[in-house]
């Protein structure tokens, strides 16, 4: 490659980039000796902790629906148990009804369709 002058402007940046790779690498060595003293043990803690509280966070959260559908379904003679839902497959079609486990009270059957919920 051949030679020529470089101009002030030039060598400014020349200078410029030069600082910039100096502090790069030093960042880098920085960063090299931080991750070197990362203790592995913290670390899984760490994240058995956080796994931990995403497993909490997903029970709560079922918990939850499970609860809104209990209200949902809170059987209408006794107030106490909950309405559950049975299918019952005959040779006329699927049918269900619910069922209350405390009363023993149980809902007149219907038809089965995808809509109904349980
Ligand atoms: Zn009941």
């Amino acid at each position: 490659m051949r030679r020529r002058r470089m101009a002030d402007s030039e060598l400014d940046e020349i200078q410029i980039v030069r600082r910039e790779n100096r502090k790069l690498k030093q960042q880098i060595s920085q960063l090299r000796k931080q991750i070197s003293r990362i203790d592995v043990d913290r670390f899984q803690n760490l994240k058995e902790l956080l796994d931990a509280q995403d497993r909490q966070d997903a029970e709560e959260a079922a918990a939850r629906r499970q609860a809104e559908l209990d209200r949902a379904w809170e059987c209408w003679d006794c107030r106490q148990g909950t309405l559950k839902l049975s299918i019952i497959e005959r040779r006329d079609g699927v049918w269900y009804n619910r069922y209350c486990q405390e009363c023993g009270k149980r809902t007149k059957l219907q038809r089965y369709n995808d809509k109904v919920k349980n």
